[in-house]
């Protein structure tokens, strides 16, 4: 790994399908979610059977997330 390398890192605005938005650090310039802590159904309490291993990994690969 070499310095001097890294993607620049700053505040974004990201915007979710269900129409919450809110900043987070990230190298990209703009991020859309389908899904956000508002809307997912682990934090609003409407929990269907979460798939394990699927759609949250993918999420979090998708957006560097861990
Ligand atoms: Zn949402």
């Amino acid at each position: 790994m070499k310095a001097g390398i890294h993607p620049e890192y700053k505040q974004v605005q990201v915007t979710c399908a269900c129409g919450n938005s809110f900043e987070t650090g990230s190298t990209k310039d703009e991020i859309r979610l389908e899904i956000c802590s508002e809307c997912h159904p682990f934090y609003t309490g409407t929990q269907k059977q979460i798939e394990r291993g699927g759609r949250a990994d993918r999420f979090k690969q998708k957006y560097g997330l861990k």
